[in-house]
């Protein structure tokens, strides 16, 4: 068997657990049958698992709860919605027990990002980041996206916007999303750190370890379908490795049973521009090209 046979069936096995996983749980919560996704319309709601798939046979069926149609359909319609297993994460007292609360409870998507946004993270003074900060950079998008994008820390316009990628750097990853075939309000896009490391640094290891709960509690309650990380600083993070990205890229990996696809942050496409091979650029839409797959994009574009 070649390199490639062996790729391809790793991203396949990673790709089916996390498939198989949040199968089990929309059986375990009703859910008997699953929608076909509208992979002809790019710019409809983005699509739920592929319908062919088969749902796992031992998982128990309740019959669907009778309720009132809701007023506008949810934007997103997606298979996983379940938190993580409720894994304490490395920050101690209330604020852990907060966070625990929120994961186990059956709140919204919404409502647990807002709670964990005011009543735990709040005007957060955990590291020396808060010293510089000029607004807190929580996270943006569809709380039951199935694409997240996980960036490392906000910049100078995203520190004075509150709002993650709206810089330069940002417009360039709306672009990158909009050609993947979904709108930026389909995703989610957060940081490791929520707030701008001075003169836009690396955020140092005492930061990122008291910021990175915040992340790890965003993505149990977002638990997405697929991950990208952006950039070296957020695909080391969330991979505990030290590999460079230039290797970790292209390659499917697996956070907490999530398929995460490591690719390259746009800042670093944007210092790339002057390059007229444009390797990092195409090196980077080979990688969004292998999340679209996940999703049927590939075939609606
Ligand atoms: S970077 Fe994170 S831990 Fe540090 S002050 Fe900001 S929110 Fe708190």
């Amino acid at each position: 068997m070649s390199d490639l046979d062996d790729d391809r069936n790793s991203a396949i096995a990673i790709l089916a657990r996390g498939l198989q996983g949040a199968l089990e749980h929309a059986a375990a919560g009703g859910i008997d049958h699953l929608p076909r996704p509208a992979f002809a319309a790019p710019r409809a709601s983005m699509p739920v698992a592929p319908a062919a798939t088969p749902r796992a046979p031992s998982a128990p069926v309740r019959p669907p709860p009778v309720a009132a149609p809701p007023a506008t359909p949810p934007a997103t319609p997606r298979v996983a919605s379940a938190p993580l297993p409720v894994v304490p994460p490395p920050i101690g007292g209330a604020a852990a027990e907060a966070i625990a609360a929120i994961l186990a409870s059956e709140a919204t998507n919404a409502d647990k990002l807002e709670k964990l946004r005011t009543e735990v993270i709040g005007e957060c003074t955990r590291c020396k980041l808060h010293r510089g900060r000029s607004r807190l950079v929580f996270g943006v998008g569809n709380p039951n996206a199935a694409l997240v994008f996980v960036g490392e820390g906000p910049g100078a316009d995203e520190d004075r916007q509150g709002i993650p990628f709206v810089g330069k750097a940002g417009q360039l990853l709306t672009k990158m999303i909009e050609a993947m075939g979904f709108r930026r309000d389909d995703v989610y896009i957060c940081n490791v750190v929520k707030c701008r490391p001075p003169s836009n640094r690396d955020p140092e290891p005492d930061e990122v370890l008291a910021c990175e709960p915040f992340l790890q509690a965003q993505l149990a309650i977002l638990h997405p379908l697929v991950i990208v990380a952006l950039g070296r600083h957020a695909a080391q993070t969330l991979l505990r490795s030290k590999t460079p990205i230039t290797r970790l890229r292209g390659g499917w990996q697996e956070y907490r049973g999530i398929p995460l696809m490591p690719t390259y942050h746009p800042s670093y496409l944007l210092r790339e521009e002057t390059d007229p091979s444009k390797t990092r650029k195409r090196e980077a839409w080979s990688d969004l090209q292998e999340v679209m797959k996940v999703f049927g994009k590939d075939r609606a574009n």
